[in-house]
């Protein structure tokens, strides 16, 4: 959105800049993906509906196929992972790492200081094992500290490139970085760098943080730190490794998760969330609070912490408990598993089936609010579907007949539990509604009376501005059609989502420090239009 609204505004004259102005971004957040074809009759339904949030955002497109692997959720783009005072840190890395494989599947990477303070990095694309598999990989990565990232990357042969975790050098040093969120003033940023003489390398927000620092006239690095994060605006959870020092640092609204823990040996672990702590045997210790940077030198394991200004209110990303994070994970400071199951206890409040027989999850993410409803409602609960998990995410799906065989391998009815019955089948949230559809129609090719499905959620009707993956809002079905029409589209016999005011009411007095934009689009911080920068096309016009 930002680099087309540039390229309009400053209408470049040369043909050179009229060609690049021309070409499709390639870029992490401007890539453009196939969209949805609605009827024109749906066109005009939702045209209306939309007008408002294209004025916001005219043309947010989402950069990664939601076709790929059948699946119709928004997707998390980004996990981080970082230990200091354990000799052992880039295996704890990359065992952290494995345990946020689910935020980010498309690369991985990790970056560790050896004993002389050198940085050294090694990033791949592809799952987390298959990068490090080759032991020889994490054996270049000695010392004592190190951070990892996971993240989904665009398609293309740039993607490599922008493999976190950052190795940069600078005048004082070398600096790596790992980031989880979306910045949405990235592009104002980066022009104003690039007028300034900054080249890019990637292109990632996260470059311009490293730049950000770089060119930062404080010291010593936490103010550099600081004085960059006071630029940025949007959602960023970030690890920097140093030499001797690694630094924690969660944006003002506290968007995306960022905890912090300690082995038995003392050493100090971050993590996206905390299964991630869990696995290496590191205890808990608290959340990196919103605006806080928290920073461990290496040569005496010292910890001290600094805030960025200005203070804000607190909004948490309420999806990371809906559907992102691990159920064993605890997430701005609540068990992800146990707000799952009070959603499911407050649909079943909401919105009972009192003629249902059974009620079944749809596998894995909606299986504890399908927990809660049944334990509301005083239904059976079933396991009713399968998720097989090893059907990979590359089949190519050449024709409808073979798409729909493709859904039986990823998801297989349980005949006994659903033949002949009313079934109440709960899924987290409802996006596209692709796979819903599917899920009816594999629910009644087996045998089920009734289909009634319970959405443990609100209705999607915004794009994410802050790190998740999701659909642009044309292809959104609650954006769409009503809910009439949302039942009639899936083709289940009920269809009821959770209502936002539930879900704050599930929250109580906390409800204000969520994030819930993609229900409600009441958006906590908006993108910055790029300015047009003139500096610029009179150097191409050279
Ligand atoms: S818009 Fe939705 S997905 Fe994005 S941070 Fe807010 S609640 Fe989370």
């Amino acid at each position: 959105m930002a680099a087309t609204a540039a390229a309009a505004a400053t209408t470049p004259s040369s043909p050179l800049l009229r060609r690049a102005a021309a070409a499709p971004t390639t870029g992490h957040h401007y890539q453009l993906r196939c969209s949805a074809k609605p009827s024109p009759l749906e066109l005009r339904h939702y045209a209306a509906r939309l007008a408002p949030a294209r004025a916001l955002f005219p043309d947010r497109v989402t950069p990664f196929s939601f076709d790929a692997d059948g699946d119709d959720h928004p997707r998390e783009e980004c996990g981080v992972f970082g230990v200091i005072g354990d000799p052992d840190a880039s295996s704890l890395c990359y065992l952290g790492l494995q345990k946020l494989q689910h935020r980010g599947e498309e690369g991985a990477g990790i970056a560790a200081s050896d004993a002389d303070g050198k940085l050294k990095s090694v990033t791949g694309l592809g799952l987390v094992g298959d990068v490090f598999g080759d032991p020889t990989r994490l054996a270049k990565l000695p010392g004592n500290a190190a951070i990892g990232h996971v993240r989904y990357s665009t398609a293309g042969a740039s993607s490599m490139r922008n493999v976190q975790p950052f190795l940069a050098a600078y005048r004082f040093g070398q600096l790596a970085v790992a980031h989880n969120g979306n910045l949405v003033n990235y592009q104002a940023l980066r022009n104003k760098l690039e007028a300034q003489g900054s080249i890019f390398n990637t292109s990632s927000d996260t470059e311009v943080i490293l730049h950000l620092i770089a060119t930062s006239l404080s010291r010593p690095l936490l103010s550099r730190i600081c004085d960059a994060c006071e630029r940025l605006a949007g959602a960023y959870s970030l690890l920097f490794l140093t030499a001797d020092k690694l630094f924690a640092v969660r944006d003002p609204f506290g968007f995306r998760p960022l905890v912090m823990g300690r082995r038995p040996n003392g050493a100090i672990v971050f993590a996206s969330e905390t299964c991630a702590l869990d696995l290496i045997d590191a205890a808990y210790e608290r959340e990196v609070a919103p605006g806080e940077v928290v920073v461990v030198d290496r040569r005496d394991m010292s910890v001290s912490y600094a805030c960025l200004v200005p203070h804000r209110p607190r909004k948490s990303c309420v999806f990371e408990h809906i559907y992102f994070a691990l159920p064993n994970s605890v997430v701005f400071g609540h068990a992800v598993h146990e707000r799952r199951s009070a959603y499911g206890r407050a649909l079943a409040e909401e919105s009972p089936a009192p003629t249902a027989d059974v009620v079944i999850p749809v596998p894995d993410s909606g299986f504890y609010a399908a927990l809660g409803f049944a334990q509301a409602s005083g239904l059976e609960f079933q396991q009713g579907l399968i998720r097989w998990h090893y059907s990979g995410r590359s089949f190519i799906q050449p024709s409808q007949a073979i798409r729909d065989l493709a859904v039986k391998l990823k998801l297989a009815p349980v005949r006994g539990v659903i033949t002949g019955k009313s079934v109440v089948v709960v899924d987290d949230s409802l996006v596209r509604g692709t796979t819903s559809s599917k899920i009816v129609r594999l629910l009644r090719d087996a045998g089920a009376r009734e289909v009634h499905m319970r959405i443990a959620s609100p209705p999607v009707i915004g794009s994410c501005l802050y790190g998740i993956d999701t659909p642009s809002e044309g292809e959104l079905i609650s954006n769409r059609m009503d809910l009439e029409g949302v039942r009639r589209t899936i083709g289940c016999d009920s269809l009821a989502f959770l209502s936002l005011d539930k879900l704050h009411s599930i929250y109580g007095d906390e409800a204000h420090e969520l994030c819930d934009a993609c229900f409600s689009r009441n958006y906590p911080v908006l993108p910055t239009v790029p300015e047009p920068v003139p500096e610029l096309v009179s150097a191409f016009e050279d």
